[in-house]
C-alpha cells in the first residue's frame, strides 16, 4: 500500500490517482458540490460518508462525468477529464463503478456481462475476454454461476457479478456507490469481503457507505460530508474516536 496523501494543498504528485480541485456543481438553485478538495493517492481506500442528500453520489458520478462539473478540475492519473468523445471513453474505462442497483443488463448471462466491456470498450478478442471474465468471477466467488441471467442470482451475487464486470475493464480506480444499502443483511457481508480483498491487493478504492466496520478496517481515510461540502477528513481510527465537527458528531450519533 502506498502513502497515503492527506494535505489538500500539497502540489500533485505521481502517486495522486484521482484529483478534484475546487469543483463545484449545481441541479439547478442547489449547490450539490461546493468547492470540492480532493486527492486520492495510489492503492488509498477512501470511505466517504454523510447524510442522505450531502451530495456523495454527485461526487461519485462526477470523478467518471457521469455528471458534468460546473467549474473546478478533475484529473485522474495526471490526465484531465474530457468532456466528451474517444477520449472520455477511455478515461471513464479507467473508472470502475458499482451501483447500488447492480445496474447489470438483463438479458445477457453473467458471463457475457463480464465479457461486454471487454470486447466493446477494450477492444479484446473474445476468447481472451471469456477466459478473463471467468477467472473473475471465480475470484468474486460466482463461477458456477457464469450461464446464468442476472434475475436468477441473488442480490448479493448479482453485486459480485458487477464488481467482476468492472474489474474487468482493468480500472486504475473503483469507485462504490452504497454497494451493500439494497441487499439482504446476509448478503451483505458476502458483497464486503469482496471489496475487503481488493483494498488489500492494492486497488485505488472511493466507497460511500453506512458500513462502519467495512470503514475501519478496510478505510485508510474517512472523508465526511455535509450538504455539498467536505466537512472532515481523518483515519477512521481519529474519526470515530474523535471527531471535531458538530456535523460530524451528529452523523455518528445516530449511526453508531
Ligand atoms: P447523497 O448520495 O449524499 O444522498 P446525492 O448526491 O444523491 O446525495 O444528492 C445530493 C443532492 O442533489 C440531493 O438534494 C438530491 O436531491 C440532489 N440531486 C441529485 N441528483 C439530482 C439531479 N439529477 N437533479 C436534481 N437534483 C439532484
Ligand atoms: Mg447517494
Amino acid at each position: 500500500m502506498t502513502a497515503v496523501s492527506v494535505s489538500k494543498d500539497a502540489a500533485p504528485t505521481s502517486e495522486d490517482l484521482v484529483v478534484l480541485s475546487k469543483v463545484n456543481k449545481h441541479f439547478g438553485a442547489l449547490h450539490v458540490l461546493q468547492d470540492i478538495d480532493l486527492t486520492i493517492g495510489r492503492g488509498e481506500v477512501v470511505v466517504v460518508i454523510g447524510p442522505s442528500g450531502s451530495g456523495k453520489s454527485t461526487l461519485c458520478r462526477t470523478i467518471n462525468r457521469l455528471e458534468t462539473i460546473d467549474d473546478g478540475a478533475i484529473t485522474i492519473d495526471g490526465l484531465p477529464l474530457p468532456q466528451e468523445g474517444k477520449e472520455l471513453a477511455r478515461l471513464r474505462a479507467d473508472v470502475g463503478m458499482v451501483f447500488q442497483s447492480f445496474n447489470l443488463f438483463a438479458h445477457k448471462t453473467v458471463l457475457q456481462n463480464v465479457m461486454l466491456g471487454q470486447v466493446k470498450v477494450r477492444k479484446a478478442e473474445k476468447g481472451a475476454a471469456e477466459e478473463k471474465a471467468r477467472q473473475l468471477l471465480d475470484r468474486v466467488g460466482v463461477g458456477s454461476q457464469a450461464d446464468k441471467y442476472p434475475a436468477q442470482l441473488s442480490g448479493g451475487q448479482q453485486q459480485r457479478v458487477a464488481i467482476a464486470r468492472a474489474l474487468a475493464m482493468d480500472p486504475k480506480v473503483m469507485l462504490f456507490d452504497e454497494p451493500t444499502s439494497a441487499l439482504d443483511p446476509e448478503m451483505i457481508n458476502e458483497v464486503l469481503e469482496v471489496m475487503q480483498q481488493l483494498a488489500q491487493e492494492g486497488m485505488t478504492m472511493v466507497v460511500v457507505t453506512h458500513e462502519m466496520g467495512f470503514a475501519r478496517s478496510a478505510a485508510n481515510r474517512v472523508v465526511f460530508m455535509a450538504d455539498g461540502r467536505i466537512v472532515e477528513e481523518a483515519t477512521p481510527d481519529k474519526f470515530f474516536s474523535a471527531p471535531r465537527s458538530d456535523r460530524a458528531k451528529d452523523f455518528l450519533s445516530k449511526i453508531l
